[in-house]
């Protein structure tokens, strides 16, 4: 990201406070709030304007946000500009409760306000309120959920609250829950959704901090294979290919912004084929499973009598895990993943390869700077979790 200078653009804009721009392949980030005289009713112009003078397309629509003040919607690529973006916690707490799918046992989860750089923390409130947070240095095991442990402490199937939580931009949360598993729901991440939609979202005073990926990073594993290379924005291509008539190959591609995650990811199902059962069922894996939290395939179709939620419900359903699994990367991503058929262990294997090679990446705010000591302290502790 190279710096584009501004001839005072304070003299040509006078009500604009702009500080900073910074190019990118793309986009361009503003660092400015456009101060709009709120008796000339000329705002949209102004807008309008400033982006022709920095050398860009702008949509018309805009966002008003208060009497005196437009901005642009933040991150919203339509526009070409991304003002200064804060990070965000939930509004206020928001419970729901259900079953754990593979340990069958109840569970309430509340999902609370945290303050700014908390990233996701779980909290046992059934032990005496151990914190687990979020982080891929806790991950214990991976075949079948994303399982984290934390001296001894575990907490199962994580990655659709955090897909969720991801996905619909909360940088900050507490996760309480009374169990060791998170429940499964309908096997989708439509409840954790809907409750993040329930609890509202607001901005902190702190800029977002985001993961900027610089180099690419690949793991290969026969003919699956995961990777993340350097992006604008947070994009997901994924491809998956099973022999089975319902699936075969299906790809989906998606940025995640701007509600995209909760229009089309968030209500994809997990599935599951009968041939596989048994074997879970003896590994004492799947006991809280029914056909109300799963997809399930028999050979030639699926036991369940609803109808796929989409066409391409599978492969939606696995982006949905790469977005809660590369959550525990612990902040928000820019970079592209290409993922090949891949599943929970290439997700970790991937944020651990990621996190060693140094040179790959490193932590930006919003306006692409990075030399702050705290996100260095942040980066060194980064640094040390993937191991
Ligand atoms: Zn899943």
């Amino acid at each position: 990201m190279e710096k584009h200078s501004l001839s005072n653009p304070q003299s040509r804009y006078p009500h604009s406070a702009i500080h900073r721009v910074l190019h990118s392949r793309r986009t361009i980030f503003v660092d400015a709030l456009l101060c709009c005289d709120r008796h000339e009713g000329t705002s949209v112009i102004k807008l309008i304007k400033l982006a022709r003078f920095l050398g860009h397309r702008l949509c018309k629509s805009f966002v008003a946000s208060s009497r005196a003040r437009v901005r642009f919607a933040h991150n919203d690529e339509r526009f070409g500009l991304k003002l200064l973006v804060k990070q965000t916690t939930l509004a206020t707490t928001a419970e729901t409760s259900g079953v754990g799918l593979h340990t069958a046992v109840p569970v309430k989860v509340r999902l609370a306000p945290a303050p700014p750089d908390t990233g996701y923390v779980f909290i046992r409130t059934d032990l005496g309120g151990f914190e687990i947070p979020a982080n891929v240095e806790w991950v214990a095991h991976c075949s079948y959920a994303t399982t984290l442990m934390r001296t001894g402490v575990m907490l199962s199937t994580v990655e659709h609250l955090l897909a969720a939580l991801r996905g619909g931009g909360v940088d900050n949360a507490f996760i309480e829950v009374d169990n060791l598993e998170i429940p499964i729901m309908d096997g989708s991440a439509e409840a954790f959704t809907e409750m993040i939609e329930r609890a509202g979202v607001v901005e902190q005073a702190v800029a977002r901090r985001s993961l900027m990926v610089r180099e690419k990073v690949e793991i290969v594993q026969g003919d699956r294979r995961i990777s993340i290379e350097p992006a604008d924005s947070y994009e997901i291509d994924c491809l998956i290919d099973f022999p089975h008539p319902m699936i075969g190959v299906q790809q989906f591609r998606i940025c995640v912004t701007n509600g995209t995650f909760g229009r089309k990811i968030a209500a994809a199902r997990t599935f599951g084929f009968t041939e596989e059962i048994e074997a879970l069922r003896r590994a004492n894996l799947i006991r809280g499973g029914s056909l109300d939290n799963a997809i399930v395939l028999t050979p030639d179709g699926m036991l369940n009598e609803t109808t796929l939620r989409f066409e391409d419900e599978f492969v939606r359903h696995k982006i949905l895990d790469i977005i809660g699994d590369l959550a525990l990367l612990g902040m928000p991503i820019l970079g592209r993943v290409v993922a090949h058929k891949s599943g929970h262990i290439l997700h970790a294997a991937l944020m651990t390869k990621l996190l060693r090679q140094r040179t790959a990446w490193e932590i930006v705010d919003a306006n692409g700077n990075s030399e702050s000591r705290s996100m260095k302290t942040q980066e060194n502790e980064l640094l040390h979790s993937g191991f």
